[in-house]
Order: C-alpha cells, then sequence, then structure tokens
C-alpha cells in the first residue's frame, strides 16, 4: 500500500511517500520519497528540496511560483527527474492530510468528501492560517488524481474526548453555542508520542498515565490516560497555554482590554502581537529560536536569560496542571525541535518534580538520545525522549481506510 501524506504549515509544505507493506507494524518506516517546500527564506521564491530513501536529491529554487503550483512541481518530483520513485501516480493507494481543525464535528480520520471539504473551509474562521493552506493540499491532489481517496488525520482529533469540565471556558454560555470552546492542537504528535512511549516501556497504553510536552516552534503538552487525551494545554486556538517560540500563550485578557482602550490597536496588529512577535522572540529580542537563546545567555545576554527563566516557569506550571488531570505519572516525554534537542531545558522542567522521585539522570539527557529513558534506573517516573513523527502517524491512519 503506497501512502502519500501532506503536511502543510502556513510557510512550508512538507510530503512523504511511505510503502506499507506489514499494516500491523507500529514502527515508523523511512519515507521512500520525501519533499520539503519553504517559503519562509525569500519572498516569492520557494526553495524545494527533496530526497530518496535510495539516496538521490534534488534542490531547487522556484521563482514567483504560485502555491498551486510549487506543490505539483514538488509531486512532479516523485515520478520524474533524478529523485523519480514511482512509474506512475495511480500507484498512490491513498493520500492524507494533516488538517489543523477538525472542530466539534470531526473527531477521527475522516475520508474526504465535498461535504469534508467545505466543512474545513468553514472551520477556516477558526484555524485562518492552516485550514485553507490544508485545503489547498486536497485540491492539489484532486486535480492530478481525481479518484484517489483522500483522508484528513485532524490534529485537534486526539483531544475530542476532553470532559466539558476541560475543554468549557468560564466565559458566557454563548461562546460555547458558537464553538467557542478548547479544542487542542498537537494531537497527531501526541498521539503518536503516547504509543511510541508504551512501545518503548513495553506496557499497555491502556495502563499508562502520560505528559506529552510537545515543544517546537509551538508549544503544547497532553495529559494522557489510557492512551486517551484529558487535557492539554492550547485550547480554542494553538496560542493559548505555554510560553512559545514567538506565541505569548496564556496571558490575563485584561491585558487586551486594557490595550484596546488606550491605543489605536487593530484585531491584525494584536495578532501579529501575540502570534509573532511574543514568547521567547518578544521577551529576548533575540530570536524565536531556543539555540540563539542559549547561545545568546552564555554572552551574558539578559532578556536572553528571562526569556528562557519564563519559558521554563510556564512548562513547569503546565507540567504541573497536567499532572493534576492525570492523578499521577508513569511517563514524562519530551519531544520536537526543542524537546527532542535541549537538555538545559529538560532538566530544568524535571528539576521541579524530583519531589515526587522524578530523577533525571544527568548523563544521559546531554546526549539527548533518540526514543529513550533518561531517568535514572531508580526514578518513580520515567523521562523519555521521543522523535516525534507526525507523517507517520498520518500514514498510519490512512492504513485503516
Ligand atoms: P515546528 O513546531 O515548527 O514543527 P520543530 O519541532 O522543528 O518546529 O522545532 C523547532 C525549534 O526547535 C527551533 O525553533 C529551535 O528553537 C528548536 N531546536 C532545534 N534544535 C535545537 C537544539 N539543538 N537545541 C535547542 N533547540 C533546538
Amino acid at each position: 500500500m503506497k501512502i502519500l501524506v501532506l503536511n502543510a504549515g502556513s510557510s512550508s509544505q512538507k510530503s512523504c511517500l511511505y510503502e506499507l507493506k506489514d499494516v500491523q507494524s507500529d514502527r515508523p518506516l523511512q519515507p521512500l520519497w520525501e519533499a520539503k517546500i519553504d517559503w519562509t527564506h525569500q519572498q516569492n521564491v520557494s526553495e524545494l528540496k527533496v530526497q530518496t530513501a535510495a539516496g538521490s536529491q534534488l534542490e531547487e529554487e522556484l521563482a514567483s511560483e504560485s502555491r498551486q503550483a510549487a506543490i505539483y512541481r514538488m509531486l512532479e518530483t516523485l515520478w520524474k527527474g533524478k529523485t523519480q520513485t514511482i512509474n506512475n501516480l495511480n500507484e498512490i493507494d491513498i493520500v492524507g492530510h494533516r488538517v489543523v481543525h477538525g472542530g466539534q464535528e470531526y473527531q477521527q480520520s475522516t475520508l474526504i468528501s465535498p461535504d469534508v471539504k467545505e466543512a474545513i473551509a468553514r472551520l477556516a474562521v477558526f484555524a485562518p492560517v492552516h485550514n485553507p493552506v490544508n485545503l489547498e493540499g486536497i485540491e492539489a491532489i484532486e486535480k492530478i488524481l481525481p479518484n484517489v481517496r483522500q483522508i484528513a488525520v485532524f490534529d485537534t482529533a486526539f483531544h475530542a474526548g476532553l470532559a466539558p469540565a476541560t475543554f468549557v471556558y468560564p466565559g458566557p454560555y454563548e461562546w460555547l453555542e458558537n464553538g467557542i470552546r478548547r479544542y487542542g492542537f498537537h494531537g497527531i504528535s501526541h498521539q503518536y508520542c503516547a504509543r511510541r512511549a508504551a512501545e518503548i516501556l513495553g506496557r499497555d497504553l491502556a495502563d499508562l498515565r502520560l505528559i506529552s510536552c510537545h515543544l517546537g516552534n509551538g508549544c503544547s503538552l497532553a495529559a494522557i490516560g489510557g492512551g486517551v487525551s484529558v487535557d492539554t494545554t492550547m485550547g480554542f486556538t494553538p496560542l493559548e497555554g505555554l510560553m512559545m517560540g514567538s506565541r505569548s500563550g496564556s496571558i490575563d485578557p485584561g491585558i487586551i482590554i486594557h490595550l484596546l482602550k488606550r491605543s489605536d490597536l487593530t484585531a491584525e496588529k494584536l495578532d501579529n502581537m501575540l502570534n509573532r512577535n511574543s514568547g521567547l522572540k518578544g521577551i529576548s529580542g533575540v530570536s524565536a529560536d531556543m539555540r540563539q537563546i542559549v547561545e545568546a545567555i552564555s554572552q551574558g545576554n539578559e532578556r536572553a536569560q528571562l526569556a528562557l527563566d519564563i519559558y521554563i516557569h510556564r512548562l513547569r506550571a503546565g507540567i504541573g496542571a497536567m499532572l493534576a488531570s492525570l492523578g499521577g505519572l508513569d511517563a514524562l516525554i519530551f519531544t520536537a525541535g526543542v524537546g527532542e534537542n535541549s537538555p538545559i531545558v529538560r532538566a530544568a522542567a524535571c528539576e521541579a518534580f524530583r519531589f515526587m522521585g522524578l530523577k533525571l539522570d544527568g548523563d544521559h539527557n546531554l546526549q539527548s538520545p533518540i526514543d529513550a529513558d533518561i531517568a535514572t534506573a531508580d526514578s518513580a517516573v520515567k523521562v523519555l525522549v521521543i522523535h516525534t513523527q507526525e507523517d507517520w502517524e498520518i500514514a498510519r491512519e490512512c492504513s485503516k481506510f
């Protein structure tokens, strides 16, 4: 079974092709072909990078191409040129898409129909950056493979089982009636990490209490009991919760009222302020990238130090909240760019939980091993570093159809 995965972000489009021979296999497979288009570096230029399991590589800069044209060119490298991996498009059995917002309706991966597309478009009011680009990927595939089955794998779906007390905001009741509630995100990553954790620990997922810390550019925690998300830090949008690279995370909404009353703040300016110019970047004035924050701290930059201190304080507070929702903890999981690569962040987060017998193995932590337990043998709680594999998780969801 050949499964093509499309994972669209605001400024990048990733894609890969998997071949599943044994659908029972839980171990992530190496994709046959993987590609990425990056729009972040140069204006009106799409940077395309492709590599195949057979070892071929391709790099191209596509000038002034539309997003759709760039996606088409990316897909073309699957069946043409030096990265050719399939002979013809019809070899693709199914296409899976990461769709950020599934709203209240879509609580699991869903076969895409005109109704589903209409819902994804409608839900763009909740996810204006992501849902439209997800839809663009679906339409690009429709053009070149009109009869292939396409599956929407929602980032919100893993949190669909949250209890009302967890997902309802204590604002006016009409909010809830209008879909203004907590949804949670990064679900594909949290779901993958939970299953992988059970595998690493050799335990049944149904018996585990886990806290998954997805710390990338966006950051969120999930409290996972018996394989189900029981709490999470992101809410109505991916802005709630932890301090992130350039997003503030939770702040007192009174600040917004204060600013609106005293300045010419528009919704767009507010959006920019909270989503793009806050977090590590806003506080440090250096960067949203944790590597540069740590580098600046080593040169004595006090604002970078403050940014890291707030990040850690809020991460610890978030873990504490998840702990209360779970009522105990078997393993703490670190994943995504910062979670997988920053011993400093992991050590500082864990330090606060020594009181409950959580003991980190300092040397092992420094090595940032992949898919391994970095707690000491006598620690009451396991601490896992897991390389998140969202594309693989999407492929796995597709294999169920
Ligand atoms: P996204 O949320 O966009 O998928 P990633 O999971 O790739 O992002 O995480 C990106 C972030 O990971 C970078 O901004 C950087 O802060 C962090 N990161 C990557 N490598 C390291 C490292 N070696 N040490 C600390 N942070 C790192």
